[in-house]
């Protein structure tokens, strides 16, 4: 196809900027309840360079979410066909509900310097590590691959903390934590582990990592 029959947003995918840091995808995991989202939130209001990547879900939206940006909410049958269609950098079953990050959207926000927060979980993450070889050297993807599991001090913190965010029932609960021991198995997969014990100092650690992986070694 012809360079000038593509529109803004496909040039973008193709074109690259040049920029004097690596443009991030940073992968972040944790078991449900250890803190991610209080993270990344905190990471998003302290760095703009930063924006968060808007996951696809069949899941319903939950309190205040709003479609198109706490999620992309849609039903099962459009999920499939975007399955179909190879859309998806990866997606999978959690907790019953499809989730899913459209490699176009990254692919995109890289392109244009910025760095991805990609809050997913550690099937997701663990597809998304077997894809990269299998992409070209040069796509943006694979240059800035990052990924950083988030640990809560312990087992029995991860608990009080889901009580103590009162959203869930007891029975959804007793589900994360069962699902929680499982996924901490996988932590030592990732590049890096934080153990988000004190807040501020997860937070620390998590800055300091994004700015050393970032930097172009000379
Ligand atoms: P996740 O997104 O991983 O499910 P949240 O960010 O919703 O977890 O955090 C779960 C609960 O724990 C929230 O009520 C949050 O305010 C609290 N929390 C997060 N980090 C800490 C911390 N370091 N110490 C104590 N409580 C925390
Ligand atoms: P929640 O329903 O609480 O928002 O999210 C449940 C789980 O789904 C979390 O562990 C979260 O990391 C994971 N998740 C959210 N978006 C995606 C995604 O695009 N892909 C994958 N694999 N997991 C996701």
């Amino acid at each position: 196809m012809s360079e000038q029959y593509l529109s803004f947003e496909e040039k973008a995918l193709f074109e690259k900027g040049d920029f004097n840091y690596i443009p991030l995808l940073i992968v972040l995991s944790a078991p449900s309840g250890a803190g991610k989202t209080t993270l990344c939130d905190r990471l998003l209001r302290h760095n703009d360079s930063i924006v968060y990547s808007v996951s696809c879900t069949t899941r319903k939206p939950r309190g205040e979410e709003q479609d198109g940006v706490d999620y992309n909410f849609m039903t099962e049958e459009q999920f499939k066909g975007y399955i179909k269609e190879k859309q998806f950098l990866e997606f999978a079953v959690v907790h019953g509900n499809y989730y899913g990050t459209l490699a176009s959207t990254i692919r995109q926000a890289l392109n244009a310097g910025k760095h991805v927060l990609l809050d997913i979980d550690v099937q997701g993450a663990g597809q998304i590590r077997e894809k990269l070889p299998l992409l070209l050297e040069d796509d943006p993807i694979r240059q800035g691959y990052l990924d950083i599991f988030v640990a809560p001090p312990s087992l029995e913190e991860l608990r009080s903390r889901l009580v103590g965010r009162a959203e869930d029932t007891q029975e959804v609960i007793d589900e994360r934590m069962a699902n929680a021991e499982d996924e901490m198995l996988h932590a030592d997969e990732y590049e890096y582990q934080i153990i988000n014990d004190d807040l501020d100092v997860a937070f620390q650690r998590l800055n300091n990592i994004i700015e050393k992986e970032s930097e172009v070694d000379e």
